[in-house]
């Protein structure tokens, strides 16, 4: 075998001396005949080495990788079967090894291949049919295989266990961990070593020449003795294996370097964040992209994404690709001319929209409309993502462009809208760490990328245990009839069976409302909230805990206390005793009339002869009773009145009246059949298109969301939103309207409420455009929605009875929005518990080591009420753990409460709720402005004050 190469920076002296002789040589071979008849007659033999080079080292290496496996099985007999070959192989000289396979084994070989033809009635074969090449080309195969195998296994023992466990986390399955962890480096591990081998073979190769087989050494041998000039004989022999190794040896060489320091591992390595060049697509990636939906130009209705042509497989090319369109349009940034607002913050924020158009469809689908390959991909993008924003905040030319027009800000001579995008721009940058340097640069880098990791990780282990479980519903009595429907939907929808309960919010609670069996209600509650906590695979405990020391950590990199604190800075509320004082403002009252209620619950449950303290799973049954019998309202004689479709128009119908919108359907191709779009207009102008996917179904996450595939900007000329609202409504059985609860109602309005605040949106830059606004702020148009259905003209027009179309009868109405505040002890509760859990488990400056028994010490300390639970249990709490945007924020809907509660509030004192000018203040400093000023200036302008919890506590009933 040959050493491995030392490296060496000398320069190659040893290779001039060689050209020189062998361009001696050569000169020698063109002009001397003599020569140039040896090396015609040499020739015919350079084929069979290379015939016997290539073959076998093909057998070899594939021998040798099958060996390498073997040797880490994990069977005993399989890896000592592996090391007994191996040694006993690399113990025999080649030569040896070549006269025992040609003349013990190939014989045995034949007799063994007789013996089983015989009896098979075939005609025998002779040894001499086993040709003395293939004796030879086995002969190599099995002494090289040896060698090899130890080769493999050395490259693949050589991969860290961390980078193994790394993938792992990243939920890589077996297969790609291989693909793209493993092999890669394994490969550029073991390819010098594979190489040296390849040219010991073509030199060993010459050993087959004993067995009389005519390759370029016997033909040397051969002419030799045949014109007795050994001299030029085998000086043309020994240059023709120089040429071949020396050409090799060199090629080799390139090859390796190539691989360090190149980027053909370029598309692999992205994954991790390594920076890929635009050279590196092949042609067929190429081709494939000219092809992909996702990198074509729209020619669909209101250039929406062309669902019906995107692919699954399309995702990930079209992201590769996007990636470097991205790229190389910061680069160009860097590269440009003296910093301008224009060149700078401008194109950045245009540097994004290839990845937008390429990622918009994908996460409304995979939200809405998942499968496993989307999963996947999921699970694949999140890293890359994260790795492609830190690298733009840790790109410290780019930084420097932006402290430049940072520091020299007064003269820039900059719009209000401008400032502020600088602003948010440069603050974006610090909190991410541009500011640091060397090891806490990257350790930041570390954390961020492990945290989107573990985000994605906690929200399809969530989905997975929300998919799980489900079951069958045999008992069906107390149960209404649109419940009784809507299990068999879903039980059809699961596997064609029975009606079934599954963990699907509007299918459990009216369960545990309606459903007489106290121990069926039992198993359900119980599995509801132990989603992300049944152990094994998809148990999200320990994610909750290495998530918030994570985060503990990037905020003291960042130099803050804790990680509330960092994040509120940006927020209205700036610090986390302005919202621990929110919170407790509200509970206190809150729990006192929580307690006072579960006397009452527990004397009816008593009365039913059911003994023991009132329990969770028995709030809701006994609430909704007293709610019958107290309010004379119960939600199965509600919800005939409350059609899905005619509260879809309640909404639009009051945009119409607040806003002057109007809805068209529009016939476009969505990504799923159950979605409908509308084209939003006021006075003829198009505004933006609103997208409703209102039904639940398994591929659906739980809960309801508003998300922009594309959000309103006039930089990249005069762009209009598309806005999807996306709910968990029960899908009704085929023919049948569907129905919902008031809760459902007030989803749908808060929904819209979001989609408004990005279909009024009117400024320049995406960065601050719809509700890209602080977290406290941006639910304050969706809940200030909420009141408009709480007017009564609004239910009298819209909510009328699905089969004989009567509008809801007065007292039926009366009732309804007199029992709006009924519980709000319990599920103010169940809130707060939330929002306190949430910002003491950020507030401390360092993270708690138990989440879960931190949880227990917090609702310890505020004396959670026995029979109420957490609305979100640590376990499951998405909102929390799935990314950052709701950490230590769940207070934000309060806080958001606080306010519409005051806003609306506005409009009863100014000329009701349809007030034009109200209305007109609503859409200037609000709808329309996103987030182009602080939030609190913007609520004063509305408001021309800040708002208490005074109105909030009166709106929940809990004024005392
Ligand atoms: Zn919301």
């Amino acid at each position: 075998m040959m050493p491995a190469p030392q490296q060496n920076k000398d320069f190659p002296y040893w290779l001039l001396i060689v050209l020189a002789v062998g361009g001696y040589f050569f000169w020698r071979v063109l002009t001397d005949d003599l020569y140039t008849q040896v090396l015609q007659t040499l020739s015919k033999g350079i084929w069979i080495t290379v015939f016997v080079t290539l073959v076998g080292f093909t057998l070899a290496a594939t021998m040798g990788l099958g060996l390498a496996l073997m040797s880490t099985s994990r069977f005993i007999v399989v890896r000592q079967t592996a090391r007994l070959y191996t040694e006993i192989v690399r113990g025999v000289p080649i030569i040896v090894l070549l006269l025992y396979v040609a003349f013990v084994l190939a014989p045995g070989m034949v007799a063994l291949f007789n013996w089983i033809t015989g009896t098979l009635g075939f005609d025998p074969i002779r040894n001499r049919d086993f040709s003395l090449l293939w004796r030879a080309i086995i002969a190599l195969t099995i002494g090289y295989s040896a060698f090899i195998a130890e080769v493999f296994r050395a490259g693949l023992q050589s991969i860290e266990k961390g980078q193994i466990e790394a993938a792992e986390a990243l939920g890589l399955s077996p297969w790609r961990r291989f693909r793209h962890i493993v092999f890669p480096q394994a490969f550029r591990r073991i390819l010098p070593p594979l190489g040296n081998d390849f040219i010991a073979m073509v030199k060993d190769s010459s050993l087959v020449s004993v067995l009389g087989v005519l390759d370029v050494t016997q033909a040397g041998k051969i002419t030799a003795a045949g014109n007795f000039r050994y001299f030029e004989s085998y000086n043309v022999l020994a240059l023709i294996y120089l040429t071949m190794t020396i050409g090799l040896s060199l090629g080799l060489r390139r090859l390796e370097h190539h691989l360090r320091e190149k980027t053909i591992w370029g598309l692999v390595r992205i994954r991790w964040g390594g920076r890929l060049r635009p050279d590196c697509i092949g042609s067929t990636q190429r081709r494939l992209l000219m092809t992909n939906p996702l990198r074509t130009s729209w020619d669909t209705p209101f250039e929406l994404p062309p669902f019906d042509l995107i692919e699954d497989e399309h995702f990930a090319p079209a992201l590769d690709a996007a990636l470097i369109d991205a790229r190389a349009a910061i680069a160009a940034i860097c590269d440009g001319s003296d910093p301008t607002f224009a060149n700078t913050i401008e194109a950045l924020s245009l540097a994004d929209a290839p990845l937008e158009k390429a990622l918009s469809p994908f996460f409304a689908m995979a939200g809405a409309d998942s499968n496993p390959v989307r999963e996947e991909l999921m699970r694949d993008f999140s890293p890359m993502l994260s790795a492609y924003s830190s690298e733009i905040t840790a790109n410290t030319a780019l930084f420097a462009r932006i402290e430049t027009l940072w520091n020299t800000r007064d003269d820039l001579d900059l719009t209000d809208e401008q400032a502020r995008v600088l602003l948010l721009t440069r603050r974006n940058f610090v909190r991410s760490g541009a500011q640091l340097e060397g090891f806490a640069a990257d350790r930041l880098a570390d954390v961020k990328q492990r945290l989107s990791v573990l985000g994605t990780r906690f929200t399809q282990n969530l989905l997975a245990d929300e998919r799980s479980w489900f079951m069958p519903l045999d008992d069906v009595a107390g149960l209404p009839d649109f419940l009784i429907a809507a299990a068999k939907s879903a039980g059809q929808e699961k596997d064609g069976g029975g009606p079934i309960v599954t963990l699907s919010r509007s299918l459990i609670v009216p369960f545990l409302q309606f459903s007489l069996r106290r121990d069926l209600r039992e198993k359900a509650y119980e599995a509801w909230t132990a989603r992300g906590a049944n152990g094994g695979e998809t148990d999200n405990r320990a994610l909750a805990g290495e998530i918030l020391s994570l985060r503990a950590e990037r905020a003291n990199l960042l130099g803050y206390d804790s990680f509330a604190d960092y994040k509120l800075e940006t927020q209205m509320a700036k610090t986390p005793d302005a919202v621990r004082a929110l919170l407790m403002q509200v509970w206190e009252p809150a729990k006192a009339s929580a307690e006072a209620d579960a006397l009452v619950l527990q004397a009816m449950m008593h009365n039913d002869n059911e003994s023991g303290p009132l329990e969770p799973w028995d709030w809701r049954y006994y609430s909704e009773k007293r709610r019958a019998a107290e309010h004379d309202l119960n939600e199965a004689e509600l919800k005939p009145y409350l059609q899905l479709d005619r509260m879809i128009e309640a909404a639009f119908s009051c945009s119409n009246r607040l806003f002057g919108l109007e809805f068209t359907p529009i016939d476009a191709p969505l990504y799923h059949a159950d979605c409908r779009a509308w084209d939003v207009t006021r006075d003829g102008k198009h505004m933006a298109v609103f997208i409703g996917d209102y039904f639940a179904r398994s591929s659906k996450r739980s809960g309801a969301w508003c998300s922009a595939m594309r959000s309103q900007q006039k930089l990249a000329g005069d762009i209009r939103a598309q806005v999807i609202n996306v709910c968990n409504f029960a899908k009704p059985p085929t023919g049948q309207k569907a129905l919902l609860s008031y809760d459902d109602a007030r989803t749908l309005f808060h929904e819209f409420g979001h989609a408004l605040h990005q279909m009024l949106s009117d400024v320049t830059y995406e960065l601050i455009s719809g509700t890209s606004v602080a977290r406290d702020f941006v639910e304050l148009p969706s809940q200030l929605y909420e009141h408009w259905l709480e007017v009564p003209e609004v239910l009298e027009e819209f909510a009328t009875h699905a089969d004989t179309g009567e509008p809801m009868p007065r007292d039926l109405l009366d009732s309804m929005l007199g029992a709006a505040t009924y519980d709000m002890g319990f599920s103010t509760v169940e809130y707060v518990a939330s929002a306190m859990v949430d910002l003491e488990f950020h507030a401390g400056e360092d993270a708690p080591a138990d989440p879960m028994q931190k949880q227990a010490e917090i609702l310890e300390d505020i004396g959670m009420p026995r029979p109420i639970r957490m609305r979100h249990a640590t376990p499951h709490f998405a909102h929390v753990f799935a990314g950052d945007g709701y950490s230590s924020g769940y207070y934000s809907y309060m806080w958001s409460e606080v306010m519409d509660a005051d806003a609306f509030q506005a409009f009863e004192e100014n000329g009701g709720p349809f007030d034009p000018d109200m209305a007109k203040k609503l859409e200037t400093h609000i709808l329309s402005a996103g987030g182009s000023e602080d939030a609190a200036e913007l609520y004063l302008k509305f408001r021309g004050a800040m708002p208490d919890a005074t109105a909030l506590l009166k709106g929940r009933g809990l004024a005392g």
